[in-house]
């Protein structure tokens, strides 16, 4: 989802890549779970992260989305899911005891913060957010901090998805609205509601490959 921020503002102005080494280790958060507590509606998922949550909770998308985990909303012209906080309390539906009960099955963006993504021409770095984490950070490598197998894949995954929802929604945004209807539903449909058959990361990104390519197909 696209944010129109002032990166001085939000970050230490500086880009990273995967070797560099960046001030974000937070010590496994021990005592904290405030992002956790105010998330508010901001974490959108992507598919591999509901690929994850789908394995890790034994759930379907749409059982997950019945149980109030995951809501639809609509982002940047398409319909996308993300975590659903309580609505009473604020917090997020797997926070338990102040520990996230799906850590190693956690979604991207929780998993890189306090790091976010900048999308430059076609590519991405990594930016550190310098206003939303109080504690006393140390140095580690991205990579390590990003803490997720088939790195190469998913980098490419990350990028590539980006960039499918950006030129969809710039698309979209000159269609007839029944055109931008059937879109969304179909891209909900394929890369979410559809179940994906791998049982591990690399068969994911192999079939989530094939989806793709037919979608940039169908879609032209
Ligand atoms: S504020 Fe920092 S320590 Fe607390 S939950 Fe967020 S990242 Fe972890
Ligand atoms: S999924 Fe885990 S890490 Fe992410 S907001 Fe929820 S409890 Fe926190």
């Amino acid at each position: 989802m696209k944010r129109n921020v002032d990166l001085n503002e939000i970050s230490d102005g500086k880009f990273y890549s995967l070797n560099d080494m960046v001030r974000a280790d937070c010590q496994d958060c021990t005592g904290c779970s405030m992002c956790c507590e105010q998330m508010s509606d901001t974490i959108f998922l992507d598919p591999l992260d509901v690929f994850r949550l789908t394995r890790a909770t034994g759930c379907s998308f749409d059982e997950l989305l019945d149980a109030k985990k995951l809501e639809l909303a609509l982002a940047d012209g398409i319909i996308l899911p993300h975590l659903q906080p309580d609505r009473r309390t604020g917090f997020c539906p797997f926070l338990s005891a102040m520990r996230c009960s799906i850590h190693a099955s956690r979604p991207g963006f929780c998993r890189i913060f306090p790091l976010g993504r900048y999308y430059e021409d076609r590519s991405f770095s990594y930016i550190l957010q310098t206003k939303e984490c109080p504690k006393k950070r140390t140095k580690i490598k991205v990579s390590r901090w990003i803490d997720t197998p088939l790195l190469a894949q998913n980098q490419a995954f990350i990028n590539d998805w980006h960039y499918f929802l950006e030129d969809l929604s710039a698309a979209l945004a000159s269609a007839p609205t029944d055109t931008v209807r059937r879109v969304q539903l179909y891209l909900l449909h394929s890369f979410y509601r559809t179940a994906y058959t791998a049982t591990d990361e690399a068969g994911f990104y192999a079939e989530w490959r094939e989806r793709l390519a037919k979608a940039r197909t169908l879609l032209g």
